[in-house]
């Protein structure tokens, strides 16, 4: 081959480029590059894909060697900045940690396909030299605020001029003004650091630099803030968001229920001046679109969000904090699975920023990996401004038995009497929706069963329903028992929220009672006015489910009353006791945070459990050597490690013969071993039969390798079968 030719063949080749599309594709497609068009790693383009156009990013690495005039051309580049290269390295590594294809993590990145093309600039009004030929009064008070030469928006002069909206249009019409374009605003301000600072303690301010030194040395790291509830650690790790802002670094702070914390944004606004952007399903479509331009062009500094916006594209992120990071809605359990906290901390390590961990609870992974020196253990042992922790008891149900019918000890009741005599609060938690988790016909023993799972349908009395909580399947609830017809013979068996809350009213028939739950009518906004409602003291009792027990400031909440605590210990789930222990110590947390003494009271049938003993002995210590002993000694994460495989269809025996079949095709190794497949605690989900097979490996293992494997030399994939990857499961129904 001559010389010419090679460079030629050289010159064809940088001319095509790998794109990654957002589609099950296990590796980016070689697209040609038209020669008047400038693309480099990380330009999202539209490339054709079939019979359609879809938006990709040029990837990293080189094409195939073929020859470009046989690809198709990138169609358009849009005029947005480049995914950032270690953005790209963080795509392509939650894939293979994940197993997931890498154009389903692309996909997650460019989830907001109006967002690549520039905010289009609003038009603006400037008064110009002319004068209507008719003054009126509210016609003067228009030009008189105008006359200060700014750009106005129609609706903003108006509103200034204390005008109707006819009057500006009428001058409009008249050329007073002239059109002027005015950028896209910010959706926030930039937060001030130095707005509404904090006079921290000395143990705040110890911990908060230790925080802010990470923020100084080159390079990443991870630091586990462990404190108890109202020690302070938002106050502190406040102090490591202001030193990223000064060093003009972005920031992203995770919490779980990003929806409901309005009592978070506020708090931020009170340290910087604004709020910070929000990044969650309930952020409407429009806002969106912003947000996310304004997290790649950096106008915003600063993002709270749930645990997807780990998938924003920030331009220059430098430090993430993860709130409450043993919380289990960190774990998506749907397309990729993964879970945020652990990726935040693969994200800071690519990006080479730090990662701040956070919770009273925090897991058993972040306490051994603590402990090891591998994350900075930084910790707050008490309440600030010495506040007192609620005395913390348990209430014997096998001594101390509700009422026939009731689900309240008499002992429970009693407390809550003297607590709202004394005009302070109290909450009752049960983690349980609805009215009752099973209903039946008294006369025939009929069960409602959705017939698409394998779950009982719970009633919803104030809405006059029963509900499928897995598919979310309604139907009204019947008068007559659809099996023997019998009418008026449908008897509610257990206690949801809306039961208690009635048991509540029979006893307290004067008391003002609240019922909060994630499916109540009215979303997010009746909840978060709800819960400023609750915080105002416009409520006596509370009942409600798990999402009371998140970051909420109730500063009259000084009873909480777990209804069921051995609710969450009976399934078969490694972390059961560590949940358990997690959801009980967040929610009593809840009680007393401003210094008036509290209680929290457990019901329970096993007051001897360890679990309930640590709660009540305070000794969180001794409940984190014992459960971290029990999983070494059983190799569990994090001293072991697991994936499960789930797989389903829509027949039964064609699940359960793919998932032998990919047993078989395991690999033999001695450090890996595969359980099952058995089948799924939850057998059946909307219609489709589910089978589970766990593989429990070394620490060591390469459980990833050894499951693509089995995946690579296990039986096709063939009509309905689908199998679904988890590493490190959380879930186990
Ligand atoms: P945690 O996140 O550990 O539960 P918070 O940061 O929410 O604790 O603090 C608990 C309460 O104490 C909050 O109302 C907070 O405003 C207040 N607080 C904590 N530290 C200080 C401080 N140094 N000065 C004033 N108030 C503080
Ligand atoms: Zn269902």
């Amino acid at each position: 081959m001559t010389d010419s030719l090679q460079l030629s063949l050289a010159e064809l080749q940088s001319r095509t480029v790998p794109v990654l599309v957002p589609m099950p594709a296990s590796r980016p497609y070689s697209y040609a590059v038209p020669d008047d068009m400038d693309v480099q790693p990380g330009s999202i383009v539209q490339v054709p894909l079939g019979p359609r156009q879809v938006a990709g990013v040029v990837w990293d690495g080189e094409t195939d060697s073929v020859d470009p005039g046989k690809l198709r051309p990138i169609t358009e580049v849009f005029d947005c900045p480049p995914i950032t290269p270690d953005m790209r390295r963080f795509v392509d590594w939650v894939a293979g940690y994940t197993l997931s294809p890498p154009g389903m993590v692309a996909r997650m990145v460019l989830r907001v396909p109006a967002a690549f093309d520039p905010e289009p600039p609003t038009q603006g009004l400037r008064l110009g030299d002319r004068r209507p030929e008719r003054m009126t009064a509210a016609r003067s008070r228009v030009i008189e605020m105008a006359e200060d030469g700014m750009s106005w928006s129609r609706s903003g002069l108006a509103h200034a001029a204390g005008v109707s909206m006819s009057v500006v249009d009428g001058l409009i019409r008249q050329d007073i003004f002239e059109t002027v374009l005015i950028p896209p605003r910010p959706v926030v301000p930039p937060p001030d650091p130095e707005y509404g600072q904090t006079d921290l303690s000395d143990e705040q301010k110890q911990a908060a630099q230790q925080l802010v030194a990470q923020l100084g040395a080159d390079g990443s790291s991870v630091s586990l803030v462990d404190g108890v509830t109202g020690s302070g650690k938002t106050e502190v790790y406040f102090e490591a968001v202001a030193e990223a802002i000064r060093r003009g670094r972005q920031v992203l702070i995770l919490l779980p229920e990003i929806a409901l914390t309005s009592a978070f944004l506020e708090r931020f606004e009170d340290r910087f001046g604004c709020r910070p952007a929000e990044w969650h399903s309930d952020v409407p479509p429009r806002m969106r679109e912003k947000v996310w331009r304004q997290t790649t062009n950096g106008n915003i500094r600063v993002v709270a969000g749930a645990r997807s916006s780990l998938f924003l594209p920030f331009c220059d992120l430098g430090l993430i904090v993860v709130d409450e990071e043993h919380d289990a809605a960190y774990k998506q359990e749907d397309r990729v699975f993964y879970n945020a906290r652990d990726m935040a901390v693969v994200r800071g390590h690519l990006g080479s920023f730090p990662v701040v961990l956070a919770s009273a609870t925090p897991s058993v992974e972040s306490r051994v990996n603590a402990d090891a020196g591998k994350y900075q253990g930084i910790h707050l042992p008490e309440r600030f401004g010495g506040a007192a922790m609620p005395d913390l008891g348990l209430i014997d149900m096998r001594r101390a038995p509700p009422a026939r019918g009731g689900f309240l000890s008499p002992v429970l009741l009693s407390e809550i009497g003297k607590t709202i005599e004394r005009e302070e609060q109290a909450l009752l938690f049960l983690n349980r929706r609805g009215y009752a988790p099973l209903t039946l016909c008294r006369v025939c023993g009929h069960r409602f069963e959705c017939p698409d799972c394998s779950a009982w349908l719970v009633e919803h009395r104030f809405r006059g329903q029963l509900q499928c909580h897995h598919c979310g399947r309604t139907e009204k609830t019947p008068e007559a028992c659809p099996e023997c017809g019998t009418l008026d013979h449908l008897v509610a068996c257990g206690p949801g929220v809306e039961r208690i809350a009635e048991e509540v009213d029979r006893h307290f028939p004067d008391a003002r009672t609240i019922v909060l739950s994630s499916d109540m009518m009215g979303g997010v906004r009746r909840l978060r006015l709800e819960l400023e409602a609750i915080a105002k003291g416009e409520a006596d009792i509370v009942v409600g489910t798990q999402l009371v027990a998140k970051g909420h400031n109730f500063p009259l909440m000084t009873l909480v009353g777990i209804v069921d605590a051995d609710l969450g210990l009976s399934s078969g789930d490694p972390r059961a006791a560590e949940r358990t222990f997690q959801l009980l110590s967040q929610v009593t947390g809840r009680a007393g945070r401003t210094g008036r003494h509290s209680r929290g009271l457990l019901q329970t049938y096993q007051p001897m459990h360890p679990v309930m003993q640590a709660i009540v002995s305070g000794d969180r210590e001794a409940f984190y050597e014992r459960e971290i002993d029990e999983r070494e000694r059983a190799s569990l994460p994090p001293f072991g490690r697991l994936a499960a495989l789930i797989i389903s269809a829509n027949e039964r025996a064609t699940a359960e013969n793919h998932a032998r079949g990919l047993r078989q095709a395991a690999p033999r190794t001695r450090d890996i071993a595969v359980l099952g497949p058995a089948e799924a605690p939850l057998s059946l989900i909307r219609g489709r039969h589910r089978f589970r097979l766990l593989a429990h490996g070394k620490k060591q293992s390469d459980i990833q390798s050894f499951v693509a494997k089995m995946i690579e030399n296990g039986p096709k994939q063939r009509g309905s079968v689908r199998v679904q990857i988890d590493i490190d499961p959380q879930s186990f129904m």
